[in-house]
């Protein structure tokens, strides 16, 4: 259904995204070693990450970086890789012989125990050899396994090199691909530092899939689909009004479709509904940003009440905020662009999102 609210992982839930499909299995097919799946949130990145890993074929293990990280406040290196190895035991558990054959390769490791999906280790795990040995497994069986991190910026949270780790199995381990999605693009950016001589990964490759927002008339044309899918019959100009307050961004688009499709709300209440959910989950993702400073909501404020130069932005920021040096105010201002809030457009500062805009406005 294409108004279920979770991320989507069977092809036929998915709407359209033919050509990342594409793309993202022509870079396995091409055995390209890095592939960097990238968009704003709630355009779809771990949708179409969870389709492509199923369509592509391949043994492939796939972890939630972000929740890792929230759950245990950093992401230690033991539950990495009890996560990688548990998920592609699972990805590979319709095949007996492939999944004994891993676990044979496994055996050698020091401390490692399997039963089930079940992993432990019982002493420190050295990632590195646990990569080791499934690209040695892939590689005897003729195939690549696909390592995908979903919201892979939360690696560098860790106190660990992950970074380091990476470069390493990008240079040594041929049968291997990472897939590393981002909310946060410029800080997924800076933590593989891919153009910083000062970074390990400093000079690799990799393939980047960027998710962009549906244009108007896909965007119609996805409300049309799913609300005829539910054997519901929309007017044309409401449909239209939800795609001029909610724009192409898919997940608003589904979560309207699901309050008015499933829930059965009027279309008033439905978008009332939807700006409070939206409320409650922005608050939420800008609470750990707002820790550090709370001028950081000071500026999207800002910004979402429709200043959008440097210098507008800074001088509504001091009148509410008080005074703050240039340098300091560019840095939090050039975060927000990092972290995915804000989008730089020439001169100019703008939300890229405008549910999240009348969200921040109030
Ligand atoms: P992201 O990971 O980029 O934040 P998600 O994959 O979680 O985005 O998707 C956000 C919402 O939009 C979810 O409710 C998901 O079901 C829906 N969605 C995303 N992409 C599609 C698509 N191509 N077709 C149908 N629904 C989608
Ligand atoms: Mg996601």
């Amino acid at each position: 259904m294409l108004f279920d609210l979770q991320p989507k992982s069977r092809r036929e839930d998915l709407y359209d995204r033919e050509r990342e499909l594409q793309e993202f299995q022509s870079a396995i097919d091409l055995g390209e070693r890095m592939v960097l799946l990238l968009g704003i949130r709630r355009l779809g990145k771990s949708s179409l990450l969870n389709v492509a890993l199923t369509e592509s074929g391949m043994p492939y293990a796939k972890i939630d970086v972000r929740s890792l990280y929230f759950t245990h406040g950093s992401i230690p290196q033991e539950i990495l890789a009890r996560r990688i190895l548990g998920s592609l035991l699972s990805t590979i558990s319709s095949s007996k012989a492939l999944r004994l054959r891993l676990e044979k390769v496994l055996s050698s490791v020091k401390g490692l125990k399997i039963s089930g999906f079940q992993v432990e280790f019982e002493s420190r795990p050295d990632l590195a050899e646990i990569l080791e040995k499934i690209n040695l497994w892939a590689e005897k069986e003729g195939t690549r396994a696909i390592l995908a991190f979903d919201e892979a910026q939360y690696l560098r949270l860790s106190g660990i090199q992950y970074d380091g780790l990476i470069a390493y199995a990008v240079d040594n381990l041929p049968n291997l691909t990472f897939v590393l999605t981002g909310s946060e693009i410029g800080t997924l950016h800076d933590f593989l530092g891919l153009e910083n001589p000062k970074k390990p990964l400093f000079g690799r490759y990799a393939g980047e899939i960027v998710l962009e927002r549906f244009g108007r008339d896909e965007s119609i044309n996805f409300l049309q689909k799913g609300f005829g899918e539910l054997g519901m019959a929309v007017d044309e100009l409401e449909i239209e009004r939800a795609v001029d307050r909610l724009d192409g961004i898919v997940g608003w688009l589904t979560m309207y479709g699901y309050l008015r499709g499933v829930r059965k709300l009027s279309e008033n209440e439905a978008l009332e509904e939807l700006f409070n959910r939206a409320q409650a989950l922005v608050r939420e993702e800008l609470s750990t940003l707002l820790a550090y400073s709370r001028r950081y909501g000071i500026i999207l404020r800002a910004v979402a009440m429709g200043n959008e130069t440097w210098s507008t932005i800074k001088e509504y920021v001091e009148f509410k905020g008080g005074p703050i040096n240039d340098a300091k105010f560019s840095n939090l201002l050039n975060n927000l662009v990092k972290y995915g809030y804000l989008e730089k457009k020439g001169r100019k500062y703008i939300l890229p999102d405008p549910v999240v805009q009348e969200a921040i406005r109030g």
